[in-house]
């Protein structure tokens, strides 16, 4: 067995701000499953995380080496949740607070949470033999298990992966602090160090043993000067040591046979279930009844990444084929003053929550409405666009990243397909996709080919937990 400590800020149910946390939560559970891993999750404790989740209280007192004092963490065992161990660092003077990020300490925040994972494991007892992070948060742990391979028994054999869900944040902090984390000299120094500033980021980038990211086209984009954010050379240079592994979906969480936030089950076989979801979205939303008009739907954090310039240029366009549009979304206060002049604008047609809202109204939308919109100006994998293909809504997205990897364009002629995707970045192009999507709404035997050929796409964990597994096996023996 494979023994594997998988890091994470963020994992579902614990928390969640996106796709990192979907990830994170289903991950664990499906190398378990592939039998050949025994993985556990470390993770902070947050003010958000339910306490009903946590089994038992492991350690009251794990020491955790920091400078100007050591510092003393309980940690909690979750153990039934995600069928894996999750132990959660409850360090509250770091992760007590309302939101998961967005604090002018958060590079602080998680270098301890990483000298703490690592102080955690070493008292388990039992040295992993990956340690894998994932984002900037965890940089720091690759830092450090680099540096203890040096001096710590306990670590000697260990390898990395670190894996890059999104290469555009990256826990850029002053060098200074360096210091104070402990890296304040040498190889391991330097790799934190990024056009003057210290990048947990690149530190995980040039120090794990792998790298993995979320999709394969992404794993090829982010070598470009256009898509690399500086560090694109880094990763040329480690290109060899980098693999893209397609995200895949947790049908336990999403699916429309079994869910129970939704208002009717439904399955490929019988789709009659997704009228009453579409009927009970558009009364959720204030929005009249009217099941025959189209429900284009969107969800997702409010920055550009998301590809809202182009919705904002598009919206009055979209408005007057006649669909519905119902927006869910939190972030910049730009988008969210758009979404709620458009909502004035047309109140009968467009349907507005501004906020994060948690799973329920997430799936409530994936399984009501018609549509879902991606036109992504760049998307390491997204994870919406095949949690629609289960639910027979069609994903109308933009050719980047795992968007281009797991949507395929629809060919009336051949029957093939399970969406409509554009390839420039402009308004313009995504409209085209949307009428023809309308389009193709509009032959009721048309748009159920779309919706079966997503329907019956496997984008399960289990190929994407194989593949992971071959990873680690790999990296054992750099
Ligand atoms: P990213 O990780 O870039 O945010 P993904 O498509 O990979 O994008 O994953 C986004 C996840 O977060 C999905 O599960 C989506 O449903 C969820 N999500 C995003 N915004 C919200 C919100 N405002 N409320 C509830 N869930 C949200």
């Amino acid at each position: 067995m494979l023994r594997v400590a998988i890091l994470s800020s963020e994992a579902v149910p614990f928390a969640k701000t996106g796709g990192l946390g979907d990830v994170a939560g289903a991950l664990p559970k499906a190398l378990i499953r592939t039998g050949e891993v025994d993985a556990s999750l470390v993770m902070p404790l947050y003010q958000q995380t339910d306490r009903r989740l946590l089994r038992e209280l492991l350690f009251d007192n794990l020491e955790v080496e920091w400078t100007g004092g050591n510092r003393h963490v309980r940690v909690f065992l979750s153990e039934e949740t995600i069928s894996a161990p999750v132990f959660l660092i409850d360090a509250p003077e770091y992760f007590a607070r309302p939101n998961v990020y967005g604090y002018s300490d958060d590079h602080t925040r998680y270098a301890f949470f990483c000298r703490a994972a690592l102080a955690l494991l070493k008292r388990l007892g039992r040295a992993p033999d990956v340690v894998h992070g994932n984002d900037w948060p965890c940089g720091f742990a690759i830092a450090e298990v680099r540096a203890r391979r040096a001096y710590d028994d306990f670590y000697r054999q260990t390898r990395t992966l670190f894996s890059i869900h999104n290469l555009a944040y990256q826990g850029a902090f002053d060098p200074r602090d360096l210091g104070y984390f402990g890296f304040g000299w040498g190889e391991v120094h330097d790799a934190f160090l990024s056009e003057g500033a210290a990048s947990a980021l690149k530190a995980g980038l040039m120090l794990a043993d792998a790298l993995s990211t979320v999709s394969r086209r992404y794993s090829f984009e982010i070598q470009t000067p256009e898509q690399g954010y500086g560090l694109d050379w880094l990763l040329r240079q480690r290109r060899e040591r980098l693999i893209g592994v397609t995200n895949g979906v947790d049908y336990d969480a999403w699916n429309p046979a079994t869910d129970s936030h939704v208002a009717a089950n439904f399955n490929a076989y019988d789709l009659s279930g997704k009228r009453e979801c579409k009927l009970d979205l558009l009364r959720r939303f204030g929005l009249p009844e009217e099941a025959e008009r189209p429900v284009v739907a969107i969800i997702s954090r409010l920055v550009a990444q998301k590809g809202y310039d182009l919705i904002r240029e598009a919206a009055p366009a979209i408005l007057e084929t006649g669909a519905f549009f119902i927006a869910l979304g939190a972030g910049a206060q730009e988008y969210e003053d758009f979404l709620q002049s458009l909502r004035d604008h047309a109140p009968h047609r467009v349907g507005v929550f501004k906020g994060y809202a948690g799973e329920p109204l997430a799936h409530q939308i994936e399984a009501g409405a018609d549509m879902f919109l991606m036109p992504s100006l760049y998307e390491p994998c997204g994870l919406n666009q095949m949690y629609s293909m289960r639910y027979g809504t069609i994903p109308i997205v933009r050719a980047t990243g795992g968007l281009d990897d797991t949507v395929e364009n629809f060919d009336r002629a051949r029957g093939t397909g399970n969406g409509f995707k554009f390839g420039e970045y402009s308004a313009r192009a995504m409209l085209g996709s949307i009428y023809e999507a309308l389009f193709a709404y509009a032959d009721k035997d048309v748009w159920r080919r779309i919706q079966l050929n997503g329907m019956r796409a496997d984008n399960s964990w289990d190929a994407a937990a194989r593949k992971y597994v071959e990873v680690y096996r790999a990296v054992m023996r750099m």
